[in-house]
């Protein structure tokens, strides 16, 4: 049906091409930052040519000698991103740089269940198929919301995701698609779209924090996603902020994500709509006869102090946790993202200064706290990451 994946040969291969994956470059500027002599690692980019991950890209501007010839990813190369989340679907198509090429959103209720999601997520990329964009796929990423066995490629008991337990998504894509495919956390893979193309491009370790539906957190050391032993590392929606608050999806009581959760907010709304604090969500209410996190930034942007008031005890509860993770990992960067990310500067504002005051200066002396600019497309370009990983790897793989 298509052609099977071609992978590196070696690890020599496999690290030239991780480097093509930031863009072309001479052969000269390879050799100042690898580990091969001159003439092993023109047979590596040589075969590499061959073998069609990579093409010839002209000359190079000299460098006072001979003008080096410069190399790329080969130009056909496509990835698939997908990112399910618990009320949208993202699907994008990249080269092999991971230059998005074409994104597909819609909204999509995660609670159909694997069958309806996944067969939407593939309709969507045989449309950007259609388009042109692609013939082939050398590999697909897919982001799911809850906790996956990421060597199982399957979800595994995810609170917000009835019907999906064990459900094998890795397999069912990859047979669709006809590639390699991976499956990790939503939180993860947004957390490599930082690492490639955001806000966290130099930063080797860093965490993300994701306040949407649920809360996570992805935890980057060293350039590279950290999962813990079984994969539910970072899952800090769950850590207890009060013994005596709201009962959480999880079944147990005063969860973060209880709090401050998309579910947690809108409910919170709605209770000072209800008691007079806010004209703003009062009215919104009486119109559309339930609340959102956008109603709550909308109201905050218009200065409504009940608004303001919810974002910022939440703020403060994500910040109190925060705070000890900080204390704990000492990370280069925190960047928040999520739909209620979007509450913007009063949550940001409301999270650092409970972190500034809570951990110690010598963790938080040279550490931003910053929003997402990536967006939407965080989570698809970080699938394309994670399966290009695999791809530009030589280890035998081991998923399908
Ligand atoms: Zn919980």
């Amino acid at each position: 049906m298509k052609r099977t994946t071609i992978r590196p040969e070696n690890a020599h291969q496999a690290a030239l091409l991780r480097l093509l994956r930031d863009g072309g470059r001479s052969r000269a500027e390879l050799g100042d930052v690898v580990d091969l002599s001159r003439s092993k690692l023109n047979v590596e980019l040589d075969r590499l040519i061959e073998l069609g991950l990579a093409e010839p890209d002209g000359l190079a501007a000299s460098r006072g000698g001979r003008r080096s010839g410069r190399v790329r990813i080969a130009r056909d190369i496509r990835f698939a991103g997908i990112d399910i989340g618990a009320t949208s679907i993202d699907v994008a198509v990249t080269n092999g740089e991971l230059e998005v090429l074409g994104h597909l959103s819609e909204p999509c209720d995660i609670k159909e269940g694997p069958g309806v999601v996944l067969d939407r997520a593939i309709e969507l990329l045989g449309k950007l198929s259609r388009d042109g964009l692609f013939t082939d796929l050398s590999g697909a990423g897919i982001g799911v919301p809850g906790p996956v066995s990421f060597a199982e490629g399957v979800p595994v008991v995810p609170p917000i995701m009835p019907g999906w337990d064990r459900y094998p998504v890795r397999e069912t894509v990859g047979q669709a698609l006809c590639c390699p495919t991976v499956v990790d956390n939503d939180v993860n893979i947004m957390a490599l779209g930082e690492l490639h193309a955001g806000l966290a491009r130099h930063v080797e370790d860093f965490l993300l924090v994701k306040i949407g539906t649920g809360i996570g957190c992805g935890i980057v050391v060293g350039g590279k996603i950290y999962r813990g032993v079984s994969g539910s590392a970072g899952d800090i929606g769950h850590i207890r902020v009060d013994d005596l608050g709201p009962v959480c999806s999880c079944g147990n009581s005063g969860c973060l994500e209880a709090y401050f959760g998309g579910a947690a907010l809108a409910r919170e709304a709605v209770a000072v709509a209800r008691s007079g604090g806010s004209p703003y969500l009062a009215e919104r209410l009486a119109v559309a006869g339930t609340l959102t996190a956008e109603d709550v930034a909308a109201a905050a942007a218009q200065g409504d102090a009940g608004a303001i008031g919810l974002i910022r005890d939440g703020g403060r509860r994500v910040g109190q946790v925060l705070a000890s993770l900080v204390s704990f990992f000492n990370p280069g960067l925190v960047i928040i993202a999520g739909g209620v990310a979007k509450l913007g500067h009063v949550l940001l504002a409301e999270i650092r200064s409970v972190v500034y005051r809570r951990s110690l200066p010598l963790a938080t002396g040279n550490l931003p706290i910053v929003l997402s600019e990536l967006g939407d497309t965080a989570g698809v370009i970080g699938a394309t990451r994670l399966i290009s990983d695999h791809v530009y790897s030589d280890h035998v793989y081991s998923g399908n």
